[in-house]
This record gives structure tokens, sequence and C-alpha cells, in this order.
């Protein structure tokens, strides 16, 4: 049994979060392979180090001197060396950046760092082996990530050892140090747990796994106990915030099952994400609720329409000629409207009315601004009869005008288009009467 343990900033903000991991790491013997994050911050005031280190980039660039953000960042890690007992000796590993700043150090090898001697203390206080992830992970010249030779490199430098590989970065063909984007220790995570073909993913962070609601919107929503990819996927990508983006995919090619975890509340188990769940009979049917402001829908009708080959292509191609992503496409016969995120299409709105007007010649064009989507998503949907029907009841009664209605093919999902104004309502609504079966 191998799990592969991804513990995020806040994680390992200091000496006491540190004592947290070790407890974690020590509680089960299958954890041999440990993945960090840079320190986070300890408070809401507090900073990255992250952040710090591109700070210094910056300053460098400019020709501002950035001791004292150095002084802050070495301070931090010397605090925690100090704190946890550690003999590990980072002041030459600080001279030496220092040096290597002052000589051009590239701005993602400076960023890489904060990893790089996170991962070197925890080793030490696990007493496991620090493993360079620009030993095995590979870029390729165009920035993506040679997978294969990434997977066929850990393989081998791993085998039979326990490990703490830094998150967030990995060498190029030349040897450069390249990072990935903003959060990507979860990727690197993801891909150790591919390469070695963990039994178990886990990302622990500072929340007891992905919520039923924003927080923000609906007052202490219900964890989700388990979720399929392709759910997660869905409420991913109508705006729930839980992963890195590209995290998913390394491990869900594996069949590899996600845990997040909190760090900070361990016994808690979290949300384990996989691909294929048996539900036990009962349960609310939705899994669920995520929604996004600033769309605009473009709906155009024509008599005979659906009986004319092309309209929708050529309409298509009208919006894609001005760079724009249609996301939704609710349809009746002679109808169909066009879902696409009011940023995009503000510059070109009118050009593409009046193209799709000279083109296809419809009976209506008409434009609805400030539109949020709203989207339940549940796989228990598709066997649980009346879902819709009741969505759209208890938003009717509760005053929310539904605009637009779609429904994916898989039938996991069932989104509805309100006015902005109803956002936040049509969420709460929708949580409390889906949550009252849980
Ligand atoms: N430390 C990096 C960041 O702040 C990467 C990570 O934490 O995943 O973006």
């Amino acid at each position: 049994m191998l799990k592969v343990a991804k513990f995020g900033g806040s994680s390992l903000a200091d000496a006491h979060q540190f004592e947290k991991v070790r407890k974690i790491v020590r509680s089960d013997p299958a954890r041999r392979v440990v993945v960090v994050s840079a320190p986070g911050k300890r408070s809401s005031d507090d900073h990255k180090i992250t952040d710090l280190l591109y700070l210094c980039a910056a300053h460098i660039e400019y020709g501002v001197s950035c001791e004292s953000i150095f002084q802050m960042i070495r301070d931090r890690y010397e605090e925690i060396k100090k704190d946890c007992g550690l003999k590990t000796d980072l002041s030459r590993d600080f001279d030496q950046i220092w040096v290597h700043m002052q000589h051009g150090m590239a701005r993602e090898e400076l960023a890489s760092r904060g990893e790089y001697l996170s991962a070197r203390l925890m080793a030490d206080y696990l007493g496991y082996d620090f493993l360079d992830a620009a030993l095995w992970l590979k870029f390729r010249f165009d920035g993506t990530v040679d997978k294969e030779a990434s997977y066929a490199a850990l393989r081998r430098a791993a085998e039979g050892r326990n490990v703490v590989i830094p998150g967030f970065y990995g060498a190029m063909p030349d040897g450069r140090i390249r990072t990935l984007t903003r959060g990507g220790s979860d990727i690197t995570g993801a891909l150790a747990a591919a390469a070695l073909d963990a039994d178990l993913y886990e990302n622990w962070t500072d929340v007891s796994g992905i919520l039923m609601a924003d927080p923000k919107i609906v007052e202490n929503p219900a964890p989700i106990r388990h979720i399929t990819y392709n759910e997660l996927r869905e409420l991913s990508y109508i705006g729930a915030k839980v992963l890195h983006e590209g995290t998913v995919f390394p491990v869900r090619e594996k069949n590899i099952p996600l845990n997040i975890r909190n760090t900070n509340e361990p016994e808690h188990p979290g949300t384990l994400i996989m691909e294929n769940i048996q539900d036990e009979a009962g349960g609310s049917p939705i899994t669920g609720i995520a929604g996004k402001k600033g769309y605009c829908v473009i709906t155009v009708g024509k008599t005979g329409m659906s009986s004319e080959t092309g309209v929708l292509r050529r309409i298509l191609e009208i919006i894609e000629s001005h760079g724009v992503n249609v996301e939704y496409i609710p349809s009746g016969i002679d109808i169909l409207s066009l879902v696409m995120a009011e940023e995009k299409a503000q510059g070109c709105l009118y050009a593409m009315l009046g193209e799709i007007q000279k083109e296809i010649a419809p009976d209506s064009i008409k434009v609805t601004e400030h539109m949020a989507i709203v989207a339940a998503v549940g796989r228990r949907m598709v066997s649980s009869p009346g879902v819709s029907g009741r969505i759209f009841a208890t938003l009717g009664e509760n005053g929310v005008n539904i605009r637009m209605i779609t429904q994916g093919p898989e039938e996991i999902n069932i989104i509805v288009g309100v006015e902005e104004k109803d956002f936040a309502q049509a969420i709460r609504v929708l949580y409390n009467t889906f949550m009252k079966e849980k």
C-alpha cells in the first residue's frame, strides 16, 4: 500500500504545523512519499514565502535592494528549523541563493527555492530522504510536462525509499528550473502518485474537503464525503475552487482516488474523489451546488431553423471568429441560446450580432446581459425522478425567476440561468431544499 501525501502551504507555515504533518505521516506507514509546498501564511496578515520570493525577483528586476525581504524569508526557515530542533544547515543554501540572485538568478528558479528549502527541512524532520523534483519532473522545451520520462525517472529515484519531494517545480531539458503555475504543488503530488501507481493521493490542506456550496453564500455548508471525478469537473468548471486545475488529470488517468484532508482536523475523513462510487440507497440526489456570475446570452429565433442545416455551425463560426467561447447552448425547436462570458463578449457583441443578422436572417435576436449560472451537480440525479421539477418549483416558490435551463447529456447536472441579483438566493434555496435530505 502506498499513499502519496501532499501538504499545502498552510500545513507548513510554522513549526507547530510541521509537527501536525509529522504526526499525520507517522500515523500511517503507507505515507511513504510526501510532497510539500513552501510555507504559507501563519495568519491572515502574514505573507506566503513564494510571494516574498517573487517580490525579491521584482526588486532585483528594478534594481532595488531586497535584502530585508530576503532576511524575512531566511528568518522564517531558521525559526522552523530551531523550533523543530533540526540539524539541517541552511545557511550555505541561503548564502548561495543570495550570491546567485546578485548574478542573474532566473525568477522561476528563485521562486522554486521556497519548496526546495521546505522539503529539505521536512525530510530531516520526518527522517525521510530529500528527493529534488529537478531530478525527475521533466519539462519539454514548450513548457509541457513530459509525463513518461518523469514517471520513469521518479520510479527509479524513489524505489524502496521514503522520500520528501518539493512541489511546484521541475527541470527543463537543459537543466534550467521551471515552475508550474501558482498552486502547482498539487500537480507535483498528482504526478508523483501517478508515477508510482499509488493506492491513494492525499491532498492535505486547511479545509475538511470540498463543501456542498460556497461558504461565502451559504452559512456553514456541509462537506461532500464522496464525489466522482466527473462531478468534480462540473463543479470546478462552474466556479468551485478546490484544487489546482491540472491536478486531477494524472491521477484520474491511473484511476487513483484523491482524498482532500484537513491538516488541522486530521480525524475528519475529508472528501474522497473517485471514478465510480457505489452509492447506498437514499441520500440527496445533489452532490454540490456551484455557480458563477458574469454571463450574457444571445438568443436567436427563426421559423424552420430546426429543419435547416448548418445554422448552428454558422452562428458558432461567427462567434469563434471573435475568439469567444460558447459555454452552453440551450435550444428549442426554432430557437437557440448561446451562453458566453460577458467579459469575453463585451468588446465584440455588436459585431457578432450584426454578422449573425446578416448570415442567418433570423426572425428575432435578443441579448440578455448580467446573467448568472447556477449548477446543481449530482451523479444520483439520473436515478432520482423529479429532481428537475423540484429544482424549478423551489426556485419559483422563493421568487427566483429562471431565465434559462439546460442539462448535460450525462444527466449529472442541471443548469439554470438566473439574473445576477438572484444568484445568491438561488444557491441558498437549492442548498436548503436538498440538504434537508442528507
Ligand atoms: N508555493 C507555490 C505557490 O504559492 C506553489 C504551491 O504552493 O502549490 O503558488
